[in-house]
């Protein structure tokens, strides 16, 4: 890839932390663990909250349970021997006594508290054995004749273990004086300020007057704040169509649609395409007769036919004799995907192959070998797919499904090692889940959008209920009574905790207790742990009608697809984010059968608990759903783990900030005309951790 540095403006902003007072390699080492790296990084690192220490109250005045500052002498400090050995200072004002109780202390500490020194201290008022006390106030000694005009709303930053308070407004202090000397350029046109400049705004932001308004601050509404904000969504928004315009610069095949192929393709299906699909079907087959490169995400709600889509579009390009490759997130879909391509595509003489980090290392050999040789046209896999040894013939279009699960680098690195002689290959993400409008603009802003919005015909919506967990022997009759029926049922059991092992266990022994109160019934265990022939085999076994019920972990979130399943209970469904229920429920309501959600939760529920299940019982709307998602527990979660790392924003919160979003885009659109400051602009948003900057 070509790196054009560009010119970049050296200030003192730029420069490493080592250059401030106090900061050595020790705690340089700590802030940079922390995220932040050079001066600049502590501009942005705002107060989380502040306190009003500006004035000071008479002790007599003083209300327990309530933060106060107080100016006091000093009576006579001790070190008292009770139960916790502490410092017990005891302070007076004009108006009153009071104790000052340390636990932790020095031995310079209790030579500081002299008999007659003064002090300013902050800290929390409570009622003691001996009338008022403070509990390890904050305090600073006063000189003689000493007075203090604290004429700022004190700062609390999000800090780390090691990093005091006292440490970060230093800090803070010393980065803001140097934008005195050299101030960075105000990017942001004067129309999108919210009447704030950039050096105004972090000031204000790090010390906010007296009369700030708090609750505006608190809630991050405050115009200093909405400046900022603003900003920083310009910058990321930018970045993604700077990454577009770079993917664009290069070419792609041109793949035309065979009419023939596709006509035998959607012939021999069981079913009509929807309207929906046949319309996103045309959209794509359009993008990949260019030669510029495709760069297309197809959103639909769960079992809305993605796939079918994606078979097209493989179709097109390998009856133009290029080669496809599919990447899904977990074995199991890959190898379901294997199976559906190669039901869809066998009769026009293609089959599909599977590679996986376990395939076995003879079969991936030959595989590679079939790849490098152009023998083998239509690849599935996770994404030991693009390992550096899998070479590609003529690789025409990559199709990632299931996107939430792949962060826009990992898609760009893929796409990259893919690119050969034949140039770069088209690209088509699939999301599992619908994506609210306002993360699409800034997670994929680099994409075109194709969305499927229609079910196909006869689906029966999936009814959704709360079960409390103390009832849980009714869900197992409920499970009993439709298996009887002849349906199946999944039973899906959630840990927290990331591992795999864990997760194992907790479904083993589930599977166990069910198979003992149903012994009628033929119960399968599917988890993460299995070795990837099992999982198939037990997959197949519950698709052929073998096993009745499946207990399983989350490893069937997505795109597994057995029709006859007409119940799902998920147990502890409070654990789980609302995009993964939905997903997880998606699972049902495949067939004809009227299908049913059993969401078995451990009570008591906390409110925001309360209102995810609430949510996912009132609707079966994806989109619905992934908008109150991200109401409720932010966007990092909502775009997956993996997603979080490019979507961390310093400022900006999609859940307070929605509306600058449009704004953003016309500020940006404006922006975009002058390449230099637009390039200052990503990089001092984005900064190291994104290549977006090197344009
Ligand atoms: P998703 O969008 O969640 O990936 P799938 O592609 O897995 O959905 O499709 C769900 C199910 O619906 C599959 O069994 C698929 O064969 C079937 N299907 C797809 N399109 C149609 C259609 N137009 N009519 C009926 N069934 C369809
Ligand atoms: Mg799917």
């Amino acid at each position: 890839m070509c790196r054009r540095v560009p010119a970049v403006v050296i200030d003192v902003l730029t420069q490493p932390l080592q250059s401030l007072r106090g900061v050595g390699p020790k705690l340089a080492g700590k802030l940079s663990d922390y995220g932040v790296h050079r001066v600049e990084d502590l501009l942005f690192h705002l107060p989380l909250r502040y306190q009003d220490r500006t004035r000071v109250t008479a002790i007599a005045a003083l209300q327990a349970n309530t933060d106060a500052v107080i100016e006091v002498e000093v009576r006579a400090a001790d070190i008292v021997f009770g139960r916790r050995r502490s410092l017990v200072a005891r302070v007076q004002d004009g108006s009153g006594t009071l104790t000052l109780r340390f636990f932790h202390f020095s031995a310079a500490q209790k030579n500081n508290l002299r008999a007659g020194s003064r002090l300013r201290c902050y800290g929390n008022v409570r009622r003691g054995c001996s009338g008022l006390e403070m509990y390890h106030p904050e305090y600073r000694q006063l000189e003689e004749g000493e007075s203090v005009n604290e004429d700022r709303l004190t700062p609390i930053y999000p800090t780390t273990t090691g990093i005091g308070q006292n440490q970060w407004r230093k800090l803070c202090e010393q980065a803001l004086a140097l934008l005195q000397r050299a101030a960075p350029q105000d990017l942001l046109p004067p129309q999108h300020a919210h009447g704030f400049g950039l050096v105004a705004a972090l000031r204000y932001l790090h010390n906010p007057p007296p009369d700030a308004p708090l609750e505006q601050l608190q809630a991050g509404r405050h115009p200093a704040q909405l400046r900022l904000a603003l900003e920083e969504l310009v910058a990321h928004h930018l970045a993604l169509l700077r990454l577009r315009e770079q993917q664009l610069s290069v070419q792609s095949p041109a793949l035309p649609p065979q009419e023939q192929a596709q006509r035998q393709l959607l012939q021999a299906l069981p079913f009509r395409p929807t309207a929906a699909q046949r319309r996103v079907i045309a959209e794509i087959a359009a993008d990949l007769a260019r030669r510029q490169p495709m760069l297309r995400l197809l959103q639909g709600d769960v079992g809305s036919g993605k796939t079918l889509v994606a078979a097209c579009a493989a179709l097109q390009a390998i009856s133009n004799g290029y080669q496809v490759a599919i990447m899904a997130p977990t074995e199991i879909l890959a190898e379901q995907h294997r199976q559906n391509f190669s039901g869809w595509l066998a009769g026009l003489g293609i089959e599909p192959v599977l590679l996986t980090g376990k395939t076995r290392a003879k079969a991936r050999r030959e595989t590679l070998a079939a790849l490098a040789s152009g023998d083998l046209q239509l690849l599935v896999g996770t994404h030991a797919l693009f390992q550096a040894d899998v070479e590609f013939h003529r690789l025409g279009l990559v199709i990632v499904d299931e996107q939430h699960r792949f962060g826009v680098h990992q898609r760009l690195a893929l796409t990259e090692k893919a690119s050969g002689r034949s140039g770069r290959p088209h690209q088509l993400v699939m999301t599992a889940t619908p994506i609210p409008r306002t993360l699409s603009m800034v997670a994929y802003a680099d994409l075109d959008c194709s969305v499927i919005d229609e079910l196909p015909p006869g689906r029966q919506p999936v009814t959704t209920v709360l079960i409390d967990a103390a009832r849980r022997e009714q869900v197992v009759e409920r499970v009993a009574a439709a298996c009887a029926d002849g349906r199946q049922a999944y039973w899906v059991c959630t840990l927290v905790e990331e591992s795999d092992v864990l997760q194992a266990q907790a479904a083993e022994s589930t599977a166990q207790e069910l198979a003992e109160a149903l012994p009628e019934l033929r119960v399968g265990l599917i988890h993460g742990r299995l070795k990837a022939a099992e999982k198939e085999a037990v997959m197949a076994a519950f698709k052929a009608g073998e096993l009745q019920l499946l207990v399983a972990t989350t490893v069937i979130e997505v795109g597994v697809d057995v029709p006859n399943a007409s119940l799902m209970v998920i147990e502890n469904p409070e654990r789980l984010g609302l995009a993964q229920l939905h997903q997880l429920r998606g699972r049902v309501g495949r067939g004809q059968a009227a299908s049913h959600c059993v969401l078995l939760y451990q009570s008591p529920l906390s409110q925001n608990g309360r209102e995810r299940l609430a949510a996912m019982r009132e609707s079966n709307d994806g989109f619905y759903i992934a908008e109150k998602d991200l109401a409720l527990r932010g966007p990092g979660e909502v775009l997956g783990t993996r997603q979080t790392g490019d979507m961390s924003f310093r400022i900006a919160d999609l859940s307070v900030h929605e509306d600058l979003l449009d704004e953003a885009r016309t500020a940006g659109e404006a922006l975009a005309r002058d390449r230099h400051t637009e390039a200052e602009l990503i990089r001092r948003w984005t900064g190291e951790k994104q290549r977006f900057a090197s344009v």
